[in-house]
């Protein structure tokens, strides 16, 4: 299997190489020597392997560096001495010195740590294409777990049986979304939705009817969302829409078209079997003051769609709306 291949070093330490890293390298394997310069490669294409010169200036760091980024520790990190003190004080030690050495790099953040011996050439190469070979098991292991967790996180993420997000999802959305728009001083919008007297549709079609008309219920909303909303299923018949952006009077117009779509045409079962139902809503936008997991704007939405439920159902209520309906209940 090829192999991304970077070389911290000289062109002639490149030279000096094996051939048969060029071979198994799927990029053109180009001499780097400036740290700055080999930080930007590596965060660009995310190397396999990276062959490090270590008399370059800058070696050690690279190293150490690597080690340090959560996202990158996988790269092997090949540390080729070539240093000539070293070299020379090599043949005049002993294994404990050597392996001394080695300690050393390694713990400086090297995966490996090889030396080019002029005498040795032969054996050197050997040792590189060895720790080719363990650099790329490593990197192809790491590919399969990202994949399994990339697997693992879609299905933790996601409601079985409409395949929107879910409410593990919501809640760790719903925070992070809170952050971004404060730290973009951005307004976002909650809308909190449920089914009317969805019971009776369970009770007279039988629960497999149910699940299939959220499904289509689901599938329509999704459908009828802009690209910034994100949908979940927060528990039951009851859905939640995170809207980034979207200030308290945009969150409106959004909820009255879903509450259109959905009333508006009726949704078909099967062949036979025709199905109306309407959805109430509440609608809230992050204020000020609301606290950063979310539960006061929550709790405001949630109060919308109560009053919603409570004026008759198949309607919309914004906080706005709610605040002013309280205060005419207030004069009255
Ligand atoms: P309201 O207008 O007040 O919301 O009335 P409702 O009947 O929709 O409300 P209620 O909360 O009393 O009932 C919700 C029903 O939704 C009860 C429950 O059996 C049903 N339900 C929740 N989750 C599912 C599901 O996954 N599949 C099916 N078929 N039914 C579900
Ligand atoms: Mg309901
Ligand atoms: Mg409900």
């Amino acid at each position: 299997m090829m192999m991304t291949i970077l070389v911290f070093g000289s062109y002639d330490f490149l030279t000096k190489l094996p051939d048969q890293i060029h071979e198994r390298a799927t990029n053109d394997l180009v001499a780097i020597t400036d740290f700055h310069q080999a930080v930007a490669q590596i965060q660009i294409a995310s190397p396999d392997v990276i062959f490090v010169q270590a008399s370059l200036n800058g070696s050690v760091e690279l190293c150490g560096w690597l080690k340090e980024q959560a996202k990158l520790y996988y790269i092997h990190c090949i540390l080729v001495e070539d240093r000539p003190q070293q070299l020379a004080q090599r043949s005049q030690n002993d294994w404990q010195w050597e392996l001394e050495m080695t300690a050393v790099a390694l713990h400086q953040g090297a995966d490996a740590y090889i030396w080019q011996l002029p005498t040795e050439k032969i054996a050197t190469h050997h040792l590189i294409l060895s720790q080719l070979t363990v650099g790329l098991r490593k990197a192809q292991k790491y590919r399969d777990l990202l994949q399994k967790n990339h697997i693992l996180s879609a299905i933790a993420l996601a409601d079985s049986l409409t395949d929107l997000n879910n409410r593990r999802a919501f809640d760790w959305e719903l925070p992070r979304q809170i952050t971004r728009a404060r730290n973009h001083n951005s307004p976002m919008s909650l809308i909190i939705l449920d089914v009317d007297y969805f019971k009776k549709v369970n009770d007279k079609y039988g629960h497999l009817v149910g699940d299939r008309l959220l499904k289509l219920l689901c599938t329509r909303i999704r459908h009828n969302l802009r690209s910034q909303d994100i949908a979940f299923r927060y528990g039951g018949e009851e859905f939640v829409v995170l809207l980034a952006h979207t200030n308290g009077e945009e969150a409106l117009k959004v909820a009255e078209r879903l509450n259109r779509i959905v009333g508006e045409q009726t949704f078909s079962i099967n062949n036979k079997l025709m199905i109306d139902v309407t959805i109430s809503l509440g609608v809230a936008c992050l204020q000020k003051d609301d606290d950063e997991q979310g539960m006061s704007l929550l709790y405001r939405a949630d109060k919308c769609l109560l009053a919603a439920k409570a004026s008759g159902r198949n309607r919309v209520i914004s906080w706005p709306q709610l605040l002013q309906l309280s205060s005419l209940d207030a004069v009255s």
